[in-house]
C-alpha cells in the first residue's frame, strides 16, 4: 500500500436523497417545491449575458444580503449567505462549535449534523426525542458546547413551540443555539422574534424549499452582527466567492416577490392538510407536520416494501434505514395532482 493512503481523510459522508431524472416521475423524496420559482427570477435571468460570467462576483453578496435583510426588517450586518443552507450550516459548525464540551442535537434529526460534527472534530451528544418524536426542552438545559435542531424537525415535520425554544435559549446564555428553519415557512413560527432578546441565537433558512430554488443553492443565517462577522471571517478564510453573479441577482429578485412566495406556500399548506386527511383514511399514522412533508407509518404495511413498490411505479419518496424510524416514509408534498396519483396507488396497495 502506498504511504499516502495512511494520510487520506476518511469520512462517512452524508447521503443525499436520490435525484432520478425519469419522464413522468413523481418526485416526493427530497422536499423540493413542486411549483416554479417567482416569475421575477426569469426576468432577471434573461438579462444575463455571457460577458457577465467573465468577472468575479461580489464576495460580500451585498445585493442578496440586503434583500434578505429588507424582507425581515433587519440590518445587513445581521445576514450571512452561502451555497444552500448546507454550506451555511457547515460554516456555523466551523465558526461556533469549538468547545471541548459536546454539542447537543436530537437523535432523530437532519442526518448531516453528525457528519459535520465528525468532519470538524466536534464532540456531540444525540439526545433522544420522546416517544411522540418531540424534543424535550429540559434535555437541553445541561452543559454543552452548542445546540442545533431543525424547526420543524426533519424528517418528522414536528414543530417545537417558540416558547420552548425561548426556554432553551434562556438556559443556555453561554452557548450558541442554532434553529435550522429550513421548513419554517410552511406554517411554523420563526424564532426571528427572539433575535433582539438573545444574542446567542442563530437562525438558518434556505431558498430550497419555500422559495422553490433548490437548484440555485442559496441559504442564509441571521444573528447578531458579532456572530455574523465571525461567520464571514471563517468564510473568507475558506472561499471568498461562494455565490455566483447570477445567484446573487436572482436570489435578490426572488426574495422581493413576497406575494408569489405567500401564494405558493399557501398552496402547499392546503395540499398538505388535504393529504393528512387522505393518509388518515388509509390508516396511516403520523405526527402533525408543519413542513412540506409528512412522516408516515402504517400499522399493517412495511415501509421499505411500500417504498420499493412506489419506486417501481415511478413515485419517489424517502426511506431511512435508521434506528426508530425504519418503518416510516417521509413524503414530500407535491402538487394536488401528484398527491392524487400517490393516493390512487396507495388505495390499490392498501386493500
Ligand atoms: N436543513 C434541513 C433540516 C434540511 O432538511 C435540509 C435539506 N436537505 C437542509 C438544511 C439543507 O438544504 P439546502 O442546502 O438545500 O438549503
Amino acid at each position: 500500500m502506498k504511504e499516502y493512503m495512511n494520510y487520506l481523510r476518511k469520512v462517512d459522508p452524508y447521503v443525499p436523497g436520490e435525484q432520478p431524472n425519469l419522464p413522468n416521475m413523481i418526485k416526493l423524496n427530497t422536499n423540493e417545491n413542486p411549483y416554479p420559482p417567482s416569475p421575477k427570477v426569469k426576468e432577471v435571468w434573461k438579462q444575463f449575458s455571457q460577458n457577465d460570467l467573465r468577472l468575479y462576483p461580489d464576495p460580500t453578496s451585498h445585493k442578496l444580503n440586503k434583500a434578505i435583510a429588507d424582507y425581515y426588517g433587519l440590518d445587513e450586518s445581521q445576514v450571512f449567505t452561502g451555497v444552500g443552507s448546507d454550506d451555511v450550516l457547515a460554516m456555523c459548525f466551523m465558526t461556533f462549535f469549538n468547545s471541548e464540551k459536546p454539542i447537543l442535537f436530537p437523535d432523530i434529526t437532519y442526518s448531516f449534523y453528525p457528519v459535520w460534527a465528525k468532519l470538524f472534530d466536534v464532540k456531540y451528544e444525540a439526545i433522544k426525542l420522546n416517544e411522540n418524536f418531540c424534543i424535550e426542552k429540559e434535555d437541553y438545559f445541561k452543559e454543552n458546547g452548542g445546540i442545533i435542531f431543525p424547526n420543524p424537525n426533519a424528517p418528522t415535520g414536528v414543530e417545537l413551540p417558540l416558547s420552548e425554544i425561548e426556554e432553551i435559549l434562556k438556559h443556555n446564555p453561554d452557548s450558541i443555539v442554532i434553529a435550522d428553519e429550513a421548513y419554517i415557512d410552511f406554517g411554523g413560527q420563526s424564532a426571528l422574534s427572539l433575535l433582539e432578546k438573545y444574542d446567542n441565537l442563530i437562525i438558518v433558512q434556505t431558498f430550497s424549499k419555500s422559495r422553490s430554488m433548490a437548484g440555485m443553492r442559496i441559504g442564509f443565517a441571521i444573528g447578531s452582527p458579532v456572530l455574523i462577522k465571525a461567520l464571514h471571517d471563517v468564510k473568507y478564510s475558506f472561499n471568498s466567492y461562494t455565490l455566483n453573479r447570477m445567484t446573487i441577482e436572482i436570489g435578490a429578485a426572488a426574495m422581493a416577490d413576497k406575494a408569489y412566495f405567500e401564494e405558493t406556500v399557501q398552496k402547499i399548506i392546503e395540499t398538505r392538510e388535504w393529504s393528512k386527511k387522505e393518509f388518515k383514511k388509509l390508516g396511516f399514522n403520523f405526527f402533525d407536520s408543519k413542513s412540506n412533508f409528512i412522516f408516515v407509518t402504517h400499522p399493517n404495511y412495511n415501509a421499505k416494501d411500500l417504498f420499493l413498490a412506489l419506486r417501481e411505479n415511478n413515485i419517489f419518496v424517502r426511506y431511512f434505514n435508521a434506528d426508530r424510524i425504519n418503518n416510516y416514509l417521509r413524503i414530500t408534498i407535491g402538487t394536488k395532482k401528484e398527491m392524487e396519483t400517490l393516493f390512487d396507488f396507495l388505495k390499490s396497495y392498501i386493500k
